[in-house]
């Protein structure tokens, strides 16, 4: 099994004209990042990551070298080539079971440490990076002195809900809200 660096490597060698065929894991990838999705996605010496609908995903990066040696294909990409943009499909794509390609833009750039793609179904949207997503609110957290109605105890820290109710962390229950602090 190559390692995430040879890997990253060898898609590299994709981009200056080498090509790797499809096999059942690298076609099942191209159909994720060709399925319909806005999408963004980075090919480094750690692996393959792909963000779409505000979400990161990682994949297996022994995928990298067909899925780029593909698209570059599609893209009409020359040896050597370090940035292209093109649009591909519509196509009836048969690498993961029968599936219908619609037309889409994409662009692939390669450096020494990032081979970067981007697929968008509007052309001027390329310009354009998707919205990092964002971490998830760390949920509020007050200590008070006061004993949890239902088991008793005075929890370490009671978790606030947006309604301002008290959920006990010794026992997860919630009481009614609280009057909501004011910053006068
Ligand atoms: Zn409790």
């Amino acid at each position: 099994m190559p390692t995430p660096e040879q890997c990253f490597a060898l898609a590299l060698e994709a981009f200056a004209g080498r090509r790797f065929e499809l096999g059942s894991g690298s076609g099942k990838m191209l159909r994720i990042l060709l399925g319909g999705h806005d999408l963004d996605a980075s090919i480094t010496p750690s692996g393959i990551r792909v963000s779409f609908g505000g979400r990161t995903h990682d994949y297996m990066p022994e995928t990298a070298p067909a899925i780029v040696s593909w698209l570059l294909d599609a893209a009409g990409a020359q040896p050597d080539t370090r940035e292209i943009t093109a649009s591909i499909g519509p196509a009836e794509m048969r690498t993961y079971g029968i599936w219908r390609l619609s037309r889409l833009h994409v662009r692939l750039s390669a450096t020494r440490e990032l081979i970067a793609i981007r697929v968008r179904s509007a052309a001027e949207a390329l310009d354009v990076p998707l919205p990092l997503p964002r971490p998830l609110p760390e949920p509020p957290y007050v200590v008070l002195p006061e004993r949890c109605p239902h088991c008793g105890e005075v929890p370490e820290r009671y978790r606030v809900l947006h309604d301002w109710s008290l959920v006990c962390l010794a026992c997860g229950r919630s009481q009614p809200a609280r009057d909501q602090p004011s910053n006068g």
